[in-house]
């Protein structure tokens, strides 16, 4: 199939507007109607990663982490970023890096972390602002049910636990065409007057062009009016870190233990225990120090994730734990997931998990 089949469906579960400022997710080598047969899944693209997938005949890498950040100018070989890049390119291979935008949705990296821990009751720890819109439009009384299905269709008005979500207000609209127009109703160069209903609903931006695609073939008028608002309402379902319950409270070591375990780390590094029983549990996968005023307002007992400096564990004030898992082992559970969910929309593309440990940070134990 073609490279795009494969990124416009990862983009449809991560839009890569929900990528973090600084990220640069996305396709970084290649080009998107390049034929693919085979991918290859890592947590960061690395030179092995490039050999791995030229041995084993996989036309596209997809990693979690993007192997250029910021701008390249050279390409000279002098780093492990310009190789890998210039390698690729000389080879065909295609990048493709599914970062924060991964990290940002109920499903993805930290989701995942919280399946693994058993938590229930999850949610976003910090739902982003900025990226629902309003649509308001006005349609004559007998295509309002036709105008909301297919905007409900199209992905409008959800939200939370709620669908087809819209606000409904009878009024009165008026019109006059000119002599090039071609009304639906009313006598071009006369002002009509018709019953219409003015249909609000909420949608993520990232879906507009559907929406308003959609809206312009269900309604009836020759010219469709409609307003788009910005909104500065946090979207529920997209943001950074998560937090979630235990089924039932574990004292401390406990925990710890079990963490230890299933997140398949060597070392914890933690910040002083407070006594109490861990029932609720924050998570970022990743570097999420910036997320732990929003672990201590969730009221979690323990914060989960990596990447910790040492003057940073201060600032848990006695107030949570802060325990620093590592990095890789944060999210290294990512690599199955994409692998699941290629799979399961793309049932005959093969698919590998790679087999290189690409974790830059050893343990002498
Ligand atoms: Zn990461």
């Amino acid at each position: 199939m073609k490279l795009s089949a494969l990124t416009t469906f990862l983009e449809s579960l991560a839009p890569l507007s929900y990528q973090e400022d600084y990220d640069n997710s996305g396709l970084i080598v290649g080009n998107p109607d390049q034929e693919v047969n085979q991918a290859l899944i890592s947590l960061d693209c690395t030179e092995a990663v490039v050999d791995e997938a030229i041995a084993t005949n996989c036309q596209v890498i997809i990693s979690h982490h993007p192997i250029v950040f910021k701008g390249l100018k050279k390409f000279n070989g002098k780093t492990y970023v310009e190789r890998v890049v210039e390698k690729a390119i000389r080879k065909g291979i295609a990048i493709y890096a599914i970062h924060t935008n991964l990290d940002s949705v109920m499903t993805g990296v930290n989701a995942r972390i919280c399946e693994t821990l058993g938590l229930k009751n999850t949610r976003i720890l910090a739902p982003k602002p900025n990226l629902l819109k309003k649509l308001v439009t006005f349609v004559p009384l007998s295509h309002a049910d036709a105008v909301r299905d297919t905007l409900f269709a199209a992905g409008a008005g959800n939200i939370g636990n709620y669908s087809e979500v819209s606000f409904n207000a009878e009024g009165t609209g008026t019109f006059k065409g000119n002599e090039a127009a071609n009304p639906y109703v009313g006598e071009v160069g006369q002002r009509h007057k018709e019953s219409e209903i003015r249909i609000e609903t909420i949608y993520p931006a990232n879906l507009e062009s559907k929406i308003l695609m959609a809206l312009i073939l269900a309604h009836p008028y020759e010219e469709v009016a409609y307003d788009l608002y910005n909104l500065t309402n946090q979207h529920q379902q997209v943001g950074a870190g998560m937090v979630g319950e235990l089924e039932m409270p574990l004292n401390e070591e406990s925990f710890l233990f079990q963490v230890k375990d299933k997140m398949r780390t060597h070392v914890i590094r933690h910040t002083r225990l407070l006594g109490k029983p861990i029932k609720k549990v924050a998570v970022c996968g990743g570097s999420g120090g910036f997320l732990l005023k929003h672990a201590i307002a969730a009221g979690a007992d323990i914060f989960i994730t990596a990447d910790y400096k040492y003057h940073e564990f201060f600032d848990a004030e006695g107030k949570i734990v802060i325990a620093d898992i590592g990095h890789f082992e944060s999210e290294q559970f990512t690599q199955q997931l994409l692998y699941e969910i290629i799979r399961k929309k793309f049932p005959i593309f093969a698919v590998r998990l790679t087999e290189v440990n690409t974790n830059p940070v050893k343990y002498f134990i």
